[in-house]
């Protein structure tokens, strides 16, 4: 079964450039502009899945043309500002939002996320609004299933304070591991995913840290982390010669421009996301031109 996964903001929490920096890699990228400019972390999978719903959420349906009126499941990995901005869900509906494609959206998350959305939009969430989003805590290892899809949350590495998740994301035989925000997976997720006989078509990494490597400890990784999490997925048999693995995440404090990530890309058999990245699985589709036309 095929499923097309659309990166359409693959910065960290600050982006590329960075709003209030200037630094070498904030100054170059403003300069540039192109695939150096990089808005917040948000996936968008077959029309209708977002992983995440950053503060650039409402530039990524602009820039890309897309019909968020059509999202009927969001995945919030953590309350992060980064991963979710509730703000623009007012807007959902009554006079700001005329013939949806969607009448119920469904926000799947952890408590504290859960939390965040009523925080926000306890000033202007309007009743005619309100009805039509239905929030759904979720418990690592109990998968969804909704849709033709199959969900399952797994904690991530990534802040204490609340149940951040990854996600395992599988419709028919295409199947997609999400991971971020987190540094190295625990082994417990491994022994899961082992159990579970998941096999990967796309891996996707938290690639906040660039060239370093920061160890078992860390909240989020760099290429290093992600070899490691590559090799330990490989002992598990739940990745084989076919499995594509995606880099994303970047900050700007990991001098990450087009040259070096191209270098990465090189040395380590990965693919650099840049905002407007597509990837097919299991499709007829050719990858010629494999960008969003905006
Ligand atoms: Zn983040
Ligand atoms: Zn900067
Ligand atoms: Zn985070």
């Amino acid at each position: 079964m095929s499923m097309r996964i659309q990166y359409l903001g693959t910065g960290a929490a600050e982006g590329v450039p960075a709003i209030f920096c200037n630094c070498n890699v904030c100054k170059t990228a403003r300069l540039r502009g192109g695939r150096e400019i990089r808005t917040r972390s948000q996936v968008w999978i077959d029309g209708c899945i977002s992983m995440d719903f950053p503060p650039d959420a409402y530039m990524h349906s602009v820039r890309f043309g897309l019909d968020f009126s059509a999202m009927k499941h969001l995945f919030v990995t953590h309350s992060h500002m980064d991963h979710f901005y509730a703000h623009d869900f007012i807007l959902r509906g009554y006079k700001y939002a005329h013939g949806m494609t969607e009448p119920t959206l469904h926000i799947w998350c952890n408590a504290e996320v859960a939390k965040v959305f009523a925080e926000c939009t306890a000033r202007e969430m309007t009743p005619q609004v309100g009805k039509g989003i239905e929030l759904h805590v979720l418990k690592a290892y109990e998968p969804v299933c909704m849709d033709g899809y199959f969900v399952t949350p797994l904690p991530a590495r990534h802040d204490c304070k609340e149940d951040c998740f990854v996600y395992h994301i599988r419709k028919g035989n295409a199947n997609i591991l999400y991971l971020n925000d987190t540094g190295r997976l625990y082994p417990e997720v491994y022994e899961y995913l082992k159990r579970v006989g998941a096999k990967f078509d796309l891996v996707s990494f938290d690639c906040t840290l660039g060239k370093e490597t920061r160890g078992e400890n860390a909240r989020h990784m760099g290429i290093g982390d992600n070899m490691a999490v590559k090799a330990a997925l490989e002992q598990c048999g739940v990745v084989d010669s076919s499995t594509r693995y995606v880099i994303t995440h970047f900050s700007h404090n990991s001098g990450l421009l087009q040259e070096t990530l191209a270098e990465m890309e090189k040395e380590y058999g990965v693919t650099a996301a840049y905002d407007g990245l597509e990837i097919r699985l299991h499709s007829e589709y050719k990858e010629e031109n494999n960008e969003i036309l905006p």
